[in-house]
């Protein structure tokens, strides 16, 4: 895989004005014709055959994909789907497809790696790389939507590879192609954060109200500033603040991941402290079992035991629902795809 030496626009990094810049010279309705291609007919450039033979082929040197799947796994009964994708400049991504009875979802990537170090995350414990950029993120649910055809990609979760707020600029470009140009409505968008408070206060103040999901782990700060280290920048008070910010300026349903690591956050107690919080924002709770990761010891609860912790908090006046960990056996948790690809630069896990 070549390393470009200068920055290579893909082509679902171009905006419309450059797309024009780039159509100098041709009729003024080539740009419509080739945007509609792109984000209508979800087609490579090579295929949007209302183009001239000569223009496609322009385009397509012109403006390459970002993605050159390396991988694809799909569970037996094919509703889900996870690819690994190595980038132009070698770094590689995940993207997981999920199909249920009433939606069709994409969780993406905004970061190959990831700077936060979670201390159970498969991707913490790899490290940070670098930033994707707004064509290397839009193209993941391109081609999500593209495969899931003829079922309509409904709706797109950022909970892949990285922290979105860590990429805010490009994170909301992207949600608002996804929302603009593939005509996801924003209550089908759904950020993932660890908790950047400067990044909950800047979407706060954003036009579109999309989602937000905190992975929130531990609901009091000695326990959290282990489990997720920016907690000692952020801690839950000032986290919790954000959050009831975002909420009362944009009316969407909060919720919290919880990560169920036995004998760590599942005991009686953690639920009391979740419940507290929690309620103090009418958050809604998602119950993920830890998927194991070879740089953390611990495991994940026990299906009773994540039951019981349920319950517990539904007595506690939580709404709380157990995620179904979709693709464990395809490694579609969390970074796993990357993590056991043997060509895939990885730096030494971070263990604790
Ligand atoms: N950085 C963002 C989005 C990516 S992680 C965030 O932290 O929210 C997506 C979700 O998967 C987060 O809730 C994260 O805590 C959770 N996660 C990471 N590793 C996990 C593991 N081993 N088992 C279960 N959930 C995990």
């Amino acid at each position: 895989m070549p390393v470009p030496c200068i920055p290579v626009s893909t082509r679902y990094d171009v905006d419309r004005a450059t797309l024009g810049v780039l159509l100098d010279g041709e009729p003024r309705y080539r740009v419509d014709q080739v945007w509609d291609g792109l984000y209508t007919q979800l087609a490579d450039p090579g295929d949007i055959t209302n183009l001239p033979i000569a223009l496609r082929d322009r385009l397509d040197a012109e403006l390459p994909a970002s993605l050159d799947r390396t991988e694809e796994s799909i569970s037996d009964d094919g509703d889900t789907v996870k690819w690994l994708w190595t980038l132009r400049d070698g770094a590689t991504v995940e993207t997981v497809l999920m199909h249920y009875p009433d939606r069709s979802t994409v969780c993406i990537s905004t970061q190959a790696g990831c700077a936060m170090a979670c201390s159970f995350c498969a991707t913490g414990q790899a490290g940070f790389e670098r930033h994707l950029s707004v064509g290397e993120v839009v193209e993941q649910v391109v081609v999500a939507a593209r495969v899931a055809r003829p079922r309509r990609l409904s709706n797109v979760v950022f909970m892949g590879m990285g922290e979105p707020l860590a990429n805010y600029d490009v994170t909301w470009a992207a949600v608002q192609r996804i929302h603009g140009a593939l005509g996801l409505s924003a209550r089908h968008i759904t950020i993932s954060t660890v908790g950047v408070v400067p990044g909950i206060e800047k979407l706060t103040a954003e036009p579109l109200p999309v989602n937000l999901a905190v992975s929130l782990h531990a609901a009091n700060d000695a326990l959290r500033d282990e489990l997720v280290p920016l907690n000692r920048r952020y801690p839950i008070g000032r986290l919790v603040e954000a959050c009831a910010d975002y909420v009362d300026a944009t009316h969407r349903r909060l919720s919290f991941e919880w990560a169920m690591i036995d004998g760590v956050n599942d005991r009686d107690q953690d639920a009391r402290e979740l419940a507290d919080v929690a309620r103090s924002v009418r958050a809604h709770v998602n119950l993920i079992p830890l998927n194991p990761t070879p740089g953390y010891a611990v495991r994940g609860s026990a299906p009773e035991r994540v039951r019981a912790f349920r319950d517990q908090l539904d007595s506690l006046g939580v709404n709380a629902t157990v995620r179904q960990n979709r693709g464990t056996e395809i490694d579609a948790a969390c970074g796993q795809l990357r993590a056991n690809h043997e060509a895939t630069p990885v730096a030494a896990p971070r263990r604790r």
